[in-house]
């Protein structure tokens, strides 16, 4: 590849890597990371977090230090990006960014990323992604797009009412997504999703609901019992004039049953306690009743027993994404593709920590025969890269929460643009 910013031996070089501490969509400090390769091709990425985490995820570094931000400060981040990072990246020539997120992993020692910090590793591969793909004249999709992969432009999960850690409500699970699955193009599963939004916000004031939003943009009413709320969603689906089902608009769960499985092992569900049998059986019944197309995290992460069991009764049917499960880290996605659990992963980048990571677990995926549903966190900067990678991965599925907030918004509006300047991208599920 001859570009301007090539050395002569296909290497780039690092002339400059900085960060600074920026607020996320909670109001919570996070990193925003910029780096420059020679010729001046820069690349800046802001840092997402999430909320209800799996306990193998890669760990992000925070302050601590209770005079500021209530502990949640990322200045020392800042500084791990700033010192030890900048000064391993700076002034060296790079083949590729393998070569260095491999260099970050190695200089922060760790297996889960804890010294330097997930947020200040991920950022700095984010932004090195972006300034690599920038030097190559590439949109960022394309470049992310592997060898013999179809791009496409995903199917968009609208998280239009939020429970669990998410929002301030009695509901236990904590995402109730719509997915315009049978849109005929990007633009219409947008106005689609917006569409039915509008209206579930009128049924919902019609019965005296609060219309305030949770972290993901949905809304956060007072309401326990998840089949009430599945009710209202076909309900809203059809009042916006669309079919609910596999043809018009499905519906998407995530319980996120890990915050919400007691010491017992059991699952308390609008004051139900559930084993994991009761648990699997309620999910059969519900995706009985409602056309619900997928389930994430219906179990807990250490539940790997009811976990094959779920996969075995609902997997022919059911797209079964684990989250908390696999923390999109590609060594627990080949057990599990090993033991038959599950058949989707969720993708999230900082889950895991680096790019490179995150395409591996992609590739792990697709080799399994697992779906993967490339995801935001609940903590979220205006940043769009999860949308470049949704399309150039071809996965065809993603989540980034509700048609409302800019930070959510901003992913769904980089699509439009994609859609707009590659009209020949196909849409939707691969194989549809
Ligand atoms: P989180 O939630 O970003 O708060 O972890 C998202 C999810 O569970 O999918
Ligand atoms: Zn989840």
């Amino acid at each position: 590849m001859t570009t301007p910013s090539a050395a002569g031996n296909g290497k780039r070089q690092i002339t400059d890597v900085d960060a600074l501490e920026i607020l996320d969509s909670r109001g919570r400090p996070t990193l925003q990371v910029a780096v420059t390769f020679a010729h001046s091709t820069t690349g800046v990425a802001g840092v997402p977090s999430g909320a209800s985490t799996g306990s193998k995820e890669a760990v992000e570094r925070r302050d601590g230090d209770a005079s500021r931000y209530r502990g949640l400060g990322v200045l020392g981040a800042v500084s791990s990006v700033q010192g030890e990072i900048a000064g391993r990246l700076r002034g060296q020539s790079w083949r590729d960014l393998a070569e260095i997120d491999a260099a970050l992993i190695e200089l922060d020692g760790t297996p889960n990323k804890a010294r330097l910090g997930a947020n200040a590793i991920v950022g700095v591969s984010m932004a090195c992604a972006r300034a690599l793909a920038r030097a190559e004249r590439r949109e960022l999709w394309d470049w992310l797009t592997p060898a013999g992969v179809q791009p496409r432009l995903p199917v968009p999960h609208f998280n239009v009412v939020n429970g669990g850690v998410h929002a301030p409500n009695p509901l236990d699970f904590q995402e109730f997504m719509i997915a315009p699955v049978g849109a005929p193009s990007f633009p219409e599963a947008v106005r689609t999703g917006a569409e039915v939004y509008a209206a579930l916000r009128g049924l919902l004031a019609g019965k005296g609901h609060a219309t305030g939003l949770g972290d993901e943009g949905g809304f956060a009413p007072q309401l326990a019992e998840p089949e009430e709320v599945l009710s209202l969603l076909v309900t809203a689906i059809g009042e916006a004039g669309y079919v609910a089902g596999q043809d018009g608009v499905a519906i998407a769960l995530d319980p996120a049953a890990s915050e919400f499985r007691g010491e017992d092992g059991r699952y308390q569900v609008a004051g139900q306690k559930l084993t994991s049998a009761e648990m699997i059986e309620r999910y059969a019944q519900i995706t009985q009743r409602f056309p619900v197309w997928l389930i994430e995290d219906g179990l807990a992460e250490d539940d790997w027993d009811g976990w094959a069991e779920l996969t075995a009764r609902l997997g022919d049917r059911v797209q079964l994404v684990g989250d908390d499960l696999f923390v999109t880290n590609p060594v627990i996605i080949a057990e599990a593709i090993g033991r038959g659990v599950a058949n989707a992963a969720l993708i999230k980048v900082n889950q895991v920590g680096t790019v490179t990571e995150t395409l591996e677990a992609m590739a792990t995926c697709r080799r399994g025969g697992y779906a993967q549903f490339v995801s935001h966190r609940s903590g979220e900067t205006t940043d769009t890269f999860i949308a470049d990678l949704a399309t150039g991965s071809g996965c065809g599925e993603l989540k980034t929460g509700a048609p409302a907030r800019g930070e959510r918004v901003a992913k769904y509006n980089r699509l439009l643009e994609i859609t707009a300047t590659q009209p020949g991208l196909p849409y939707g599920l691969p194989g549809s």
